[in-house]
């Protein structure tokens, strides 16, 4: 089963700058030696996995990243400069595939890791370094080593931090569209004509999934095929946005279907901390939502607000009341998730990392130029 954020770019490392052909001249010194300098070290391209992200969006309108090369090398012996590395900076959970989407190349488990991909080429080593007792005056240097590139797939699990649910009609689709800033590219579902609609919503800085999954309400839990499985996505998410239809005329009652719904499905679903929107406020007197707010409060205590997805009023606090609920389970995921790998160290299985291959390693063939 997948539900994966996904994105394929292009890796290019900075080339090794050349070596230089240069020979010392000075007034009164007829033949001055070589003093060509080497070129500097292209640029490598690297991952790291670092805090605050959570998808691959970033790398849905960027695809192609390019390492600085080295630049070459100078004469008196004046060595070119590196390049710049790269840095793609990805959630940690990343996995980082070849072109054809298997071979794994690096796994993104912790905060901090950095993984070379492709190394920059190194430089060229100027004519001062080919100089012989049979040569006091070579006219070659190397050139740099070439730069490296390739097209790679970075893949990301995605949790839903949050769960959208209401009756056909709530305004669901409206609320996610005006809330996210951005949709993943997910892989398709085997198996099923469910789509979830995932979209990333921005608060002050922050970001989460929201997802609108069309069918947990409309019989999903009868066990529609693989639909049950497909459901455990939003099983995992962290809190649950029940929009309500400021149209309904009997608010208390479809707020009591859903949570029918949800306690049916199992799985927990009904336990998840809940937030209430009354929907379409803006097509309704202020006096109307509160009556409703208050008949509401006859079936739930949850907190509830009221919004229009039309309109944009009142969705800042909400997004704001579901990730303070986010925020601290993901704190209470990552304290657990510590808290398991601290247990795994003391009882000796740690497991031995594959540390990417040195450069020094790596078969290399200097030519030299005439
Ligand atoms: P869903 O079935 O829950 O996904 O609901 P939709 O997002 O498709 O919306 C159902 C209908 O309600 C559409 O005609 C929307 O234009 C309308 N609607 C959604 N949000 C609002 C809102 O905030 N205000 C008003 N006035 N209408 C809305
Ligand atoms: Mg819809």
């Amino acid at each position: 089963m997948k539900f994966l954020d996904q994105a394929k770019v292009f890796i290019k490392s900075g080339a090794g700058g050349a070596g230089c052909v240069s020979f010392r001249r000075e007034k009164y010194i007829e033949f001055g030696g070589p003093n060509g300098g080497d070129g500097g070290r292209g640029g490598d391209v690297v991952v790291e996995a670092v805090q605050g992200l959570n998808t691959l969006i970033d790398y849905r309108y960027q695809q192609h990243f390019k390492a600085k090369r080295g630049n070459h090398g100078m004469g008196q012996n004046r060595t070119g400069a590196d390049g710049d590395d790269v840095v793609l900076k990805l959630p940690v959970g990343t996995q980082i595939f070849e072109d054809d989407n298997e071979t794994l190349l690096a796994d993104l488990t912790e905060i901090g890791q950095r993984v070379v991909l492709v190394r920059g080429g190194r430089g060229g080593l100027g004519n001062a370094h080919f100089k012989s007792s049979t040569n006091q005056a070579p006219r070659y240097a190397q050139p740099g080593e070439e730069a490296s590139e390739k097209w790679i797939w970075l893949r990301l699990k995605l949790i839903a931090d949050a769960g959208l649910v209401g009756l056909p009609n709530a305004g669901k689709s409206t609320f996610l569209s005006a809330t996210s800033r951005a949709r993943p590219k997910i892989a398709d579902y085997p198996f099923t004509t469910l789509h979830p609609q995932l979209g990333v919503v921005g608060i002050d800085n922050h970001e989460f999934v929201l997802a609108d999954i069309p069918g947990l309400i409309e019989g999903a839990h009868e066990g529609h095929g693989l639909g049950d499985r497909f459901l455990g996505h939003i099983e995992r998410c962290r809190v649950i946005l029940h929009l309500i239809d400021g149209a309904d005329m009997t608010v208390a009652e479809s707020y009591k279907t859903i949570r029918r719904e949800l306690e049916e499905y199992g799985a927990g679903l009904d336990e998840k901390p809940e937030i209430i929107a009354i929907n379409k406020t803006d097509a309704l007197l202020p006096e109307f939502v509160e009556e409703m707010t208050a008949e509401l409060r006859t079936v739930t205590e949850a907190p509830v607000f009221a919004v229009s997805g039309i309109t944009g009023n009142g969705v800042t606090e909400v997004l704001r009341a579901l990730f303070d609920i986010i925020k601290k389970d993901r704190a209470r995921e990552a304290a657990e998730e510590a808290a398991a790998a601290s247990a795994d160290d003391t009882d000796g299985s740690e497991e031995v990392g594959t540390e990417g291959e040195e450069a020094g390693s790596r078969p290399w063939s200097p030519e030299v130029s005439l």
